[in-house]
């Protein structure tokens, strides 16, 4: 996309996930786009778990390549194993997940980026944003660095994580820090609140980090990956970094006495954190707490890097004192003499609360200021990836003058995430399931390209390369499905060959029996050998689109209404006051997440049908505001 920018149109603060999916988005957009991280060799870091994806965050990663994001082939060129979740269960719900190399990881996010035209990278401290007042309130025009240097751009992305307001706790020790070594950031947070953003506090927290040599394996179970193992990106043709095996240990019920005996220790059974934590990833004293009758709690002892014998104990998150994990690990299978290379710890930041944010992600109150990843109250590697790209498209595409670029829920789970973070908020950290999503049946990790490439097209942020190898796949399908529609055989042919068939008299055709669950590619090649000629990932594609086609039809009626009450849009500056017959609490709910639309004002907690009745017929009577373009107020 060509538009009028000038030096720097886009800052992209921190390099984390949010900031490099960021940063090379609003790049590959056409923007002049620079990254401020504090440190250069930090980019791409994984603060906790060395790894990518997993339930509903495969999802992510695989919407995130469709739209030619950078984390699909990050991850592609620093896995060591590779595991497809739910791999039993239906492709709908199946979650891709690789552990990385943390170390090849880095230096493949770092390669991407310094190879992506129209980005510069700069290491500095941002203290400030800079804004003007216009006639609608604050519009962004840079940044200030430490040392006081003014940095200038139209659009500024914020994605700095857990170092706004960042505490590390360990035991009763409190250290100011972003994540283990690096300090906070203090100025920030002073910005937000000057801006009138309402700031929570979250936390989260990461397991010890052991030596790998100095674990005793030889009574250990043994996790492989996948053979082969499936990469994440559409571009990667195979997975060319070595593999390997993680191992399984376990707490019990002495690790759980020991933890227990312990927990007035633990910030936050002391009440000296507050903060809400993920309750979908507790820590260790949070599991014992939570499911007491449980007599152990499995812990994967997964490999930091192929050169590296650190090993990080999955499972195993604690903020209890260092003597205190020193002593559960001697009390684990196999970690009896293993050494703690690093203790646990807990952290607690601040947060923004998302209902400040248009579905572009950019604050409503703050002309031009994006906010992306955990500083919007996320938790995981993916969320704040894809938050990051749609905020640096849209930043990008701003500056330019062009459109929003939105997804809803019924496009991907991108959309189904910024929806929920700007119509609930985040009262505790946010993550990503599969069962946030009501049309997952459609929004299948196998089918994301077919889902949104189309559309990062038309927004402008899929490079040539990539649209030309999806065209060419989608060629292949069109071919391919064409070929299967035209070969059928009856039942009586179907049962000769293995393939179950009521015996009704009615032929059933290729197209159709590559869905049907238990039907191999070898079955149908066998009947019609042409099918041998098709690519097995193509097979695979157009198995999974007509397993699901027939629920599909059905889907489709509810995904028709949905967009109707989307299509409802509410002014950005709707004055709530003045609709009739709402509650002061409805009232009070729509003032904070000011829903785009009547559809989003449906799902915030609490509301009422009587408020949507109100709304709906302000909206259709076209009262004060009704019916204006909403991103054009
Ligand atoms: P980060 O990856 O934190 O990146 C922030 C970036 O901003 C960094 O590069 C930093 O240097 C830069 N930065 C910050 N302030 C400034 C500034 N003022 N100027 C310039 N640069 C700045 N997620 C899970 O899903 N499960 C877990 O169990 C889990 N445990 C975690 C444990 C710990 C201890 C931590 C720290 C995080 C944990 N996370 C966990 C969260 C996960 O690490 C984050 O969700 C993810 O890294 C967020 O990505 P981000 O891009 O928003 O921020």
């Amino acid at each position: 996309m060509s538009g009028p920018f000038s030096s720097h149109d886009v800052i992209v603060v921190g390099g984390g996930h949010a900031g490099c999916e960021a940063a090379a988005a609003a790049a590959r957009v056409g923007a002049r786009t620079l990254l401020v991280t504090h440190r250069r060799d930090t980019i791409g870091e994984m603060s906790c778990n060395p790894a990518i994806g997993g339930l509903g965050k495969g999802h992510l990663v695989r919407e995130i390549d469709a739209l030619d994001g950078v984390m699909g082939r990050a991850i592609d060129g620093a896995g060591i194993q590779f595991r497809v979740l739910n791999s039993s269960k239906g492709p709908a719900v199946q979650g891709p997940r690789a552990q990385a190399d943390r170390a090849l990881y880095r230096t493949a996010m770092q390669g991407i980026l310094a190879a992506q035209e129209k980005l510069e990278i700069r290491e500095g401290v941002v203290e400030d944003i800079l804004a003007g007042e216009g006639g609608d309130g604050p519009t962004v025009s840079g940044v200030e660095l430490a040392g006081g240097e003014a940095v200038r751009a139209a659009a500024v992305v914020l994605t700095t994580g857990t170092f706004l307001g960042g505490l590390i706790h360990i035991g009763e020790r409190r250290i100011p820090a972003g994540r283990a070594g690096e300090p906070p950031a203090r100025g920030l947070s002073r910005t937000l609140d000057r801006f009138g953003l309402a700031l929570g506090r979250l936390k989260t927290g990461t397991p010890p980090r052991l030596d790998g040599d100095t674990i005793d394996r030889s009574a250990l179970d043994i996790l492989e990956g996948d053979d082969p193992p499936e990469p994440f990106s559409a571009l990667t043709d195979r997975i060319r970094v070595p593999q390997v095996a993680c191992h399984i240990t376990h707490t019990d019920e002495r690790v759980h006495d020991l933890i227990r005996a312990n927990l007035h220790r633990s910030p936050i059974y002391s009440g000296q954190i507050g903060a809400s934590g993920p309750r979908y990833c507790p820590s260790i004293e949070d599991k014992v707490v939570r499911f007491g009758d449980r007599d152990r709690h499995r812990v994967v002892l997964e490999p930091e890097g192929l050169n590296d014998s650190t090993v990080y104990p999955n499972g195993i998150s604690t903020s209890l004192p260092e003597e205190v994990q020193l002593e559960m690990l001697a009390r684990m299978p196999g970690l009896e003499r293993a050494r703690m290379i690093r203790p646990g710890y807990a952290i607690e930041y601040d947060f923004v609360d998302p209902r400040a944010l248009r579905p572009t992600l950019e604050v409503a109150a703050v002309r031009g200021l994006y906010l992306a990843g955990q500083i919007n109250g996320t938790t995981g590697y993916e969320e704040a990836a894809a938050q990051g790209l749609v905020a640096g498209v849209n930043a990008a595409r701003a500056v330019a003058g062009a459109d929003p670029f939105t997804l809803d829920r019924a496009d991907a789970y991108i959309g189904v995430m910024i929806d929920d973070l700007i119509t609930r908020g985040a009262p505790e950290p946010y993550r990503m399931f599969t069962s946030r999503a009501e049309y997952r049946l459609l929004l299948r990790a196998d089918n994301a390209d077919q889902r949104l490439t189309p559309a990062g097209i038309g927004a402008g942020c899929v490079s040539s390369e990539r649209a030309a190898a999806f065209g060419q796949k989608m060629d292949e399908l069109a071919a391919a499905r064409e070929s299967l529609a035209g070969l059928s055989a009856s039942p009586q042919v179907l049962a000769a060959h293995g393939i179950a068939a009521a015996r009704d008299g009615v032929a059933r055709s290729a197209l159709k029996l590559a869905g049907q669950p238990g039907v191999t590619a070898d079955a149908l090649a066998s009947i019609w050998p042409a099918v041998a000629g098709i690519p097995a990932p193509i097979l695979r594609q157009i198995a999974n689109d007509s397993r699901y086609a027939g629920y599909l039809d059905r889907q489709q009626a509810d995904i028709d209404a949905f967009r109707r009450d989307e299509a409802l849009v509410l002014p950005a500056d709707l004055d709530f006051r003045e609709i009739g017959g709402l509650s002061g609490e409805a009232r009070e709910k729509l003032e904070a997440a000011r829903p785009a639309t009547v559809g989003a004002a449906g799902r915030i907690p609490g509301m009422t049908p009587a408020a949507l009745t109100a709304l709906l017929r302000h909206v259709r009577l076209g009262g004060p505001g009704a019916g204006r373009n909403r991103d054009a107020a």
